[in-house]
């Protein structure tokens, strides 16, 4: 029985709270603390009528840690689920640590001036965590997250050693929409048009935007376009399992959608940099999410499925293996179950779930955690009786050499 506070408001934090209320004999009491309380009251609503349970609302401004400090030492939580946006990072970090609470998040810190993905920065609170007796858990979304987990539990069930990685990342959703992106518009549009990234033979290697793609066939789904992009699990995994000789990140993208990206930077509409309109400082990216379809309100005809997943080979007992582990993720019961699409809901189950699994003592360790060094057993069997069942597939075609 424990208190926990979600900070942010949007389509993930709405899963998360969903879940948490599903399990509230674990969450005793549960605080939704955002910049617009409002959305915190709507969600609160929603959690009354569909399982009885009262969630408490605040308004906070995450930028800000005397803010927060006041909020944690006043309802005391153990626990702190960050779902707001990943500048908010570090300064959630620091208020967990002035008020004695342990922190859990989805996605790594950015800098709000620079589109730039690493860990160092959450890094850096290892021995402060550590001293203060407190754990904090990074990346527990899908992609950070689950499938750092299924890069665990293949390595701890199925291999000697790993040696090649290729995350695949697939929405073979349709919103009717000509564009929209399927969560935080700004966050989302800095991450992909980023330069690529993978590592191969003990170094990092960088390509074009969006330059290098394959054809992937994923379950139940076919054949998409899939390209190689950076994502942030592969800085951590490299690190946590040396064996690694090539680590690699696909997601699929639509020619639709390719097509009004190239336009959205063309005319400058992707900058991060603050520009004068009519004497008013704005940011054009921070613009175009004002006008962009809202990723939450993309649920009601949201149909297909989202299918990520993990594709390994390596050795065991020194014959070659090869391993494909995965979840297909229905939008359409993501959202009658939560009234959210598929991929805030692949990011919320894996929240709670990791929120579950240190409030009941099975990952625990004073210090700043990737989720990957946790056992990965207590946490799917939840994973899978939350919602986002598993399969995998040994020997089976891999498509990658
Ligand atoms: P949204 O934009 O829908 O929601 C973000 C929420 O954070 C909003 O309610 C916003 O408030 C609130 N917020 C922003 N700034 C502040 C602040 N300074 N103080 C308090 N609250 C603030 O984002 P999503 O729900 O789509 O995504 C949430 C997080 O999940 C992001 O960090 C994203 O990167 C991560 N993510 C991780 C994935 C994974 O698989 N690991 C996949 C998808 C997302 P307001 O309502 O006022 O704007």
């Amino acid at each position: 029985m424990s208190k926990i506070i979600v900070i942010g408001a949007g389509g993930v934090a709405t899963v998360v709270v969903h879940k948490l209320a599903q399990n509230s004999d674990i969450f005793s009491e549960i605080l939704l603390a955002s910049r617009t309380k409002s959305k915190c009251d709507a969600i609160a609503q929603d959690i009354k009528k569909r399982y009885n349970v009262d969630i408490k609302t605040a308004a906070v401004d995450a930028d800000k840690v005397p803010e927060l400090v006041k909020l944690f030492n006043d309802f005391r939580p153990k626990l702190v689920i960050n779902v707001a946006l990943p500048y908010q990072d570090l300064t959630i970090m620091d208020a967990c640590l002035e008020s004695g609470v342990n922190y859990l998040d989805t996605a790594n810190y950015e800098p709000k001036d620079e589109a730039h993905f690493e860990y160092s920065w959450q890094w850096a609170y290892q021995e402060k965590f550590k001293k203060a007796g407190l754990t904090a858990i990074l990346g527990c979304g899908f992609d950070p997250g689950v499938t750092s987990v299924f890069t665990a539990y293949a390595a701890k069930h199925y291999f000697d050693e790993i040696h090649y990685l290729d995350i695949v990342d697939c929405n073979a959703g349709n919103h009717g929409k000509a564009f929209a992106t399927n969560f935080n518009p700004e966050i989302n549009i800095r991450e992909i048009t980023q330069e690529g990234k993978f590592w191969e033979n003990g170094r990092w290697h960088t390509t074009a935007p969006l330059s290098v793609h394959r054809q992937i066939c994923y379950p139940e789904i076919g054949e998409k376009d899939s390209y190689l992009l950076y994502h942030e699990e592969l800085e951590s995994l490299v690190k946590n399992f040396p064996t690694l000789r090539r680590a690699r990140f696909w997601m699929t993208f639509g020619q639709e959608y390719l097509t009004h990206l190239r336009v959205i930077q063309n005319i400058g509409m992707a900058r991060i940099d603050e520009i004068d309109y009519n004497g008013q400082k704005i940011v054009p990216i921070q613009f175009l999410k004002a006008v962009l379809p809202n990723p939450q309100e993309l649920g009601q005809n949201y149909t297909g499925w989202t299918s990520i997943g993990c594709r390994i080979r390596g050795i065991k007992d020194s014959k070659p293996v090869s391993f494909y582990i995965y979840n297909n993720c229905s939008h359409q019961a993501a959202f009658e179950e939560t009234g959210a699409q598929a991929v805030s809901y692949t990011t919320g189950v894996p929240a709670m779930t990791g929120a579950y699994m240190f409030l009941t003592g099975k990952w625990t360790g004073n210090g700043v955690y990737n989720v990957e060094e946790f056992d990965p057993d207590p946490f799917l069997e939840k994973l899978s009786k939350s919602g986002l069942p598993f399969n995998f597939e040994i020997n089976g075609n891999i498509e990658f050499e």
